[in-house]
């Protein structure tokens, strides 16, 4: 990292209250301060921009949620045994076999269970 050359003109405002060497050295440390803040804002940014590509979705929550909604439909989520997709009971289309109770996620696989199973 090349050295900063920034330095304030301190030893103009205060002619004679301090060392030369002091003041050099206090526009030196000013100078590596402001970089140090710069190199902290462009990591911000650098951050801030990393994370909105890699999850834009978390960048507005509740904006791009595509995924199928478990909390929205209320009940068990049981899984299709036609076409393995996972459906609420509350919304399921309900087969009885046996003891137990087939949950479809659409009558198209209900008839396809059973046209099948018979
Ligand atoms: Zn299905």
């Amino acid at each position: 990292m090349k050295k900063p050359a920034r330095r304030l003109p301190l030893n103009k405002e205060h002619p004679a209250s301090a060392p030369r060497a002091a003041l050099n050295l206090m526009g030196e440390f000013v100078g590596y301060l402001l970089d140090a803040i710069f190199a902290l804002m462009m990591l911000r940014m650098l951050y801030g921009a990393l994370r909105s590509f890699l999850a834009p979705r978390r960048a507005n929550p509740g904006a791009g949620t595509s995924a199928p909604q478990p909390a929205a439909v209320g009940g068990q989520m049981v899984r299709d045994p036609e076409c393995g997709m996972f459906v609420s009971t509350e919304v399921s289309h309900r087969l009885r076999k046996g003891g137990e109770t087939l949950h479809f996620c659409s009558e198209d696989c209900l008839e396809k269970y059973r046209s099948r199973a018979a």
